[in-house]
């Protein structure tokens, strides 16, 4: 794994959080790093502006390509859902049409884990949803709109 991207993203994460007012500890635990690390982030140490630099370009890609990005680089899906949620700050809202099949497709595409299968209909948790719209496009009777509001 590229390391330099993925201290990037975390460096970037933990300014976020820190924003939000979590202690060292609560940011650690957060993205599963030393409260050590998080304490050279916030005070700009063993982080390179070229890390800090390449993780910005990332979160100016596409919500598509900023998603499976980030995914390959951690292979795995909690911390990618994590650094996507927390550095990502579209807002989308999906909606499943009454055409929904209830194939569970879009369940197994989505890598936010945010859509779920009830009462054999597809359903979206917007807050969960980073727009990468992977279920839209495969979607076999076009059954979901996802829009940034
Ligand atoms: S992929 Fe489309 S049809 Fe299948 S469950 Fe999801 S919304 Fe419904
Ligand atoms: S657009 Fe669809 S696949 Fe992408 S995060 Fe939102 S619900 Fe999941």
């Amino acid at each position: 794994m590229p390391k330099h991207i993925v201290s990037g993203l975390k460096y970037l994460a933990t300014i976020e959080l820190k924003k939000k007012g979590l202690t060292q500890q609560k940011i650690a635990d957060e993205l599963e790093i030393d409260r050590s690390t998080v304490s050279h982030y916030l005070n700009g140490r063993n982080i390179s502006f070229h890390c800090i630099n390449v993780a910005e370009t990332m979160t100016q890609l596409s919500s598509k390509d900023f998603l499976i990005l980030t995914h390959s680089l951690f292979k795995n899906a909690e911390i990618t859902q994590k650094i996507i949620s927390i550095c990502q700050s579209k807002v989308f809202k999906a909606e499943v049409l009454d055409t929904c099949i209830g194939c569970g497709l879009c369940v197994d595409l989505c890598l936010m884990q945010a859509i779920n299968l009830e009462y054999l209909k597809a359903n979206i948790n917007s807050i969960k949803c980073c727009g990468c719209l992977l279920c839209q496009e495969g979607c076999p009777t076009n059954s979901i709109k996802v829009l940034e509001v």
